[in-house]
């Protein structure tokens, strides 16, 4: 009623010129008075302020309040409990049937239904802004645009209302947003400083790019590590947009951006031509033209990358619709200076904006032809999966069902089609047996997703890359997996169920606990928590349990129930709630006299020290490696780490603590004293676990001795072009790629895993030898080791002659390296356990 009510007083009142500022972003455009200008709902001019993510928010929550053509929903939380929200603005003969044009945009996706007639259908359009939480210009440009999408009385504006559905996510990254939006605002100065060098222009560590984990979220769409990213997927597959824009910032110096991106090099394997060779260029015309009429410089095809698919410019170039990249310069803060003179928030702003709109007009200008490429792709993926020679992936790791349970669901949040394994398979050695594997067959509409997730890339058209080179999820799941023609397919999956052991009663001598589930570190964190002492066994045997005799592998967890504080009733029922809460299978035992292999009292059975994790952060220091194992032990294992900041090391006592983590970065401004704080720690017996660079700076300081991998340098030719230089240079990085290393089994940094071999994933030039000691190298590279992804003939000769994982010993301590990324973008779930065993067993390694 109130909102008729307001569209009568429209009626009556007419239209009138709202402020003046609209006509910087809007010139010549009328807009509907009855609806507020973000600067009258605000109460301040867009670009003179950053626009709180709150504020952001209730100024969409005005727009559904006043208009009927609009409407917001709320499609989850941040970690910082921020809404995730989208506003869809359609006319109101859409509104009316939204769910019906939804249903009919998910027909024309799945090519085993009739294709809907799309000349009714109206363009879906994914307006999505600010993943990047400093790239600030993008969620002021969103409130514009949805200001004129409602309230503009031009030509345009009406046909977009009545042509398109657009859905606007003002901000993906909400918690980066306010972090850098708080830094810009209260640094900013009266009058402004243009000034680089002022503190408005360089905010503090960690900076508004990433998340509350320090992640990037412009590379979660694939991942889905976060649920930021997991919601907004879940909503991707609830539309299958036409068109999906995300727009960001770059440095102050350059212009503007849009795409094509780099031709070949930077486009992603999987996609059709058509998207590269035709969509892009038609849309490309839009945006300069717009641009043309400002006057703003741009730029396309020299640089940004496309091809890593967990990009949110490129996931929707793999489901049928166009993704596009936007940046502009940037002013980073109110006012900065750059070689065209200063540049205001508000350019930045107008540029996002005339992008936008430029975007809008492009998506309903080319209606039906988006309509028919989306139906096109997944028709011809459905053919092109059936011709594959790969026929089926099947998978499935015979040890660790939580694992497994990860995988498949990850799958289903891609719409993934997966099916049971209903018949035992041997296939190159590898075993994939009935109940414990299953089947994705590669005719089925997503079959560019199961490219993505099971192929190895090794050809490329280009030697530099942006970001990451290589992406197969199902080794960063550590899932065994391989083609057959053969497979059987059972009952397809539709969820995850969790699993339901039955716990054994009765007086117990000990409880067993299987490592290889990938909960199981949660699980023996929560029993230390409880006051529980538990044990690990480093070697081999077999119990006689409830289930009759079970054979157990080193690393396999006891406790003992002759060695504890709580009464044996306390202790049980804990063991049984945590078995539960963390789905872990719990055996029973009521002998120390074994069947076979060691007896539990062996010398070879040690009690677990409860981990004390201190981890250094702060400037110098690798965000993404740091949040990467911030996350994973909140997350994954419930377990608390002090961050310190590096300036602040010199107040920290390490006697406290058991293990200090040591990420990527430059500890070159730690005082003496703090470095001899660490040496004398580390001798009397702590851990420290080391990461790459950290690793060489161990070296410096003489704490450890390790030897960086040399070979006879490859003459270089003594000139070059100069305009070759950055192709050249870039070629010689190893920009994130996946090499098969081979494990130690008996080392207890292997605790947990079955299989001799496992995909490592490595974005580091650090080659370093193997340990002079033979026994403490316990993971290295094997002969043929590069399973995808780019790397130079050189890096490679250098990479099979280093190791993965190192073991300094430091008299009573011990320094654990690692040269690869166990954790990497939260995903790299099958490594994720080597960096929980130095953590729970660092002091079982010596
Ligand atoms: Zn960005």
């Amino acid at each position: 009623m109130k909102k008729l009510y307001i569209a009568l007083i429209a009626l009556l009142t007419g239209i009138s010129q709202s402020f003046a500022q609209t006509d910087y972003f809007f010139p010549g455009e009328s807009f509907d008075s009855t609806i507020p200008s973000p600067e009258e709902f605000l109460g301040y001019p867009i670009g003179d302020w950053h626009t709180r993510y709150d504020l952001i928010v209730k100024y969409f929550e005005k727009l559904d309040e006043l208009s009927e053509l609009a409407t917001l929903q709320t499609i989850g939380y941040t970690h910082e409990h921020r809404p995730k929200v989208i506003l869809t603005i359609a006319s109101p003969a859409h509104m009316g049937e939204l769910e019906q044009i939804r249903q009919r945009q998910l027909q024309l996706a799945d090519p085993t239904q009739e294709k809907p007639d799309v000349s009714a259908m109206p363009s879906i359009v994914h307006l999505g802004y600010g993943v990047h939480g400093n790239e600030p210009s993008s969620a002021e440009a969103a409130m514009l645009t949805a200001y004129w999408i409602l309230a503009g009385q031009s030509d345009l504006a009406k046909r977009v209302r009545e042509e398109a559905v657009t859905h606007i996510d003002p901000t993906l990254n909400p918690d980066g947003r306010d972090r850098h939006s708080l830094w810009a605002d209260s640094n900013k100065g009266f009058p402004p400083v243009a000034d680089p060098l002022d503190r408005e222009h360089n905010e503090a560590w960690p900076g508004g790019r990433t998340n509350h984990y320090w992640f990037d979220l412009n590379r979660d769409w694939l991942p889905l590590a976060h649920p930021e990213s997991q919601v907004k997927v879940e909503w991707y597959h609830q539309w299958y947009p036409n068109v999906t824009t995300d727009f960001h910032e770059m440095g102050t110096n350059s212009t503007y951006f849009f795409e094509p991106t780099k031709p070949y090099g930077s486009e992603n394997p999987v996609v059709p031509r058509k998207n590269y060779d035709d969509i892009n260029p038609l849309f490309a015309k839009y945006f300069a033209k717009y641009m043309d009429e400002i006057g703003s410089l741009y730029w396309t095809k020299e640089v940004f990358d496309n091809s890593y698919p967990g990009y949110g410019s490129t996931y929707p170039d793999i489901h049928g619709g166009l993704g596009l990249v936007f940046e502009t310069a940037s002013s980073r803060g109110h006012l900065q200076a750059s070689q065209r003179g200063d540049i205001s928030f508000a350019f930045t702003i107008r540029n996002h904006v005339v992008n936008s709109l430029a975007t809008l007009e492009a998506s309903i200008d080319n209606r039906e032809y988006m309509h028919d490429y989306l139906r096109e792709f997944f028709v011809t993926a459905v053919d092109e999966g059936r011709k594959d020679p790969a026929k089926n992936y099947v998978f499935g790791d015979e040890f660790d069902a939580s694992r497994n349970r990860l995988f498949l669901q990850f799958l289903l949040d891609h719409k993934i089609k997966v099916f049971e394994n209903d018949t035992d398979l041997r296939i190159g050695g590898q075993e994939f047996k009935k109940g414990k594997s299953w089947v994705v067959p590669t005719a089925q509409p997503q079959y560019r997703m199961v490219r993505t997730m099971f192929e190895y890339v090794k050809d490329f058209a280009d030697s530099v890359f942006y970001d990451a080179s290589a992406w197969t999820m199902a080794a960063a799941y550590g899932m065994p997996f391989s083609t057959t023609p053969a497979a059987k397919l059972g009952a397809e999956i539709n969820s995850v169920e969790a699993p339901d052991y039955t716990f054994p009663n009765g007086k117990a001598y000990a409880y067993l606990i299987d490592w290889a589930d990938y909960f199981s570190p949660k699980m023996l964190y929560d029993l230390q928590e409880a006051g529980i002492h538990v044990e690990v066994i480093n070697r081999p045997f077999k119990s006689q349990t409830q289930d009759g005799p079970v054979d157990f592998a080193a690393g396999t967890l006891m406790v003992p129930m002759g060695f504890q504080e709580l009464s044996s009733e306390e202790v049980a029922s804990k063991i049984q709630e945590s078995a539960k809460t963390n789905q872990q299978k719990v055996y029973k035992v009521e002998t120390g006299l074994n069947l076979s292999g060691i007896d539990l009292g062996s010398n070879s059975v040690g009690a677990v020290q409860k981990p004390k994790v201190i981890m250094l952060v702060g400037p110098g220091v690798s965000g993404y490696e740091a949040g990467e194992i911030w996350h994973l032990l909140d997350t994954k294992v419930g377990m608390p780490i002090t961050k310190v900041n590096t300036d602040n090391f010199g107040r920290v006592n390490l006697f406290n603590y058991n293990t200090l983590i040591l990420p990527s970065g430059n500890y070159s401004g730690l005082s003496e004293a703090s470095v001899d704080h660490l040496k004398d720690w580390v001798n009397r017996g702590g851990t420290v676990i080391s990461l790459k660079s950290a690793s060489l700076w161990l070296n410096r300081i003489g704490l450890t001795k390790e030897t960086p991998v040399q070979l006879e340098e490859v003459e270089e030719p003594a000139e070059l072009p100069f305009a070759t230089r950055r192709d050249f240079e870039g070629a010689k990085e190893v920009g994130g790629s996946i090499y098969l290393a081979r494990m130690d089994l008996t080392h207890p940094i292997s605790y947990g895993y079955r299989q001799e071999n496992i995909p490592v994933y490595r974005n580091t030039n650090i080659f370093i030898q193997p340990s002079q000691n033979k026994y403490l190298t316990p993971i290295r590279y094997t002969a043929n080791p590069h399973l995808g992804g780019y790397i130079s003939d050189a890096n490679l000769e250098k990479l099979k002659q280093s190791a993965s994982v190192v073991i300094s010993p430091a008299r009573s301590g011990r320094v654990i390296h690692f040269f690869d990324s166990p954790n990497f973008r939260g995903t790299w779930f099958g490594t994720n356990k080597l960096f929980l065993n130095a953590l729970f067993f660092g002091n079982q390694m010596d």
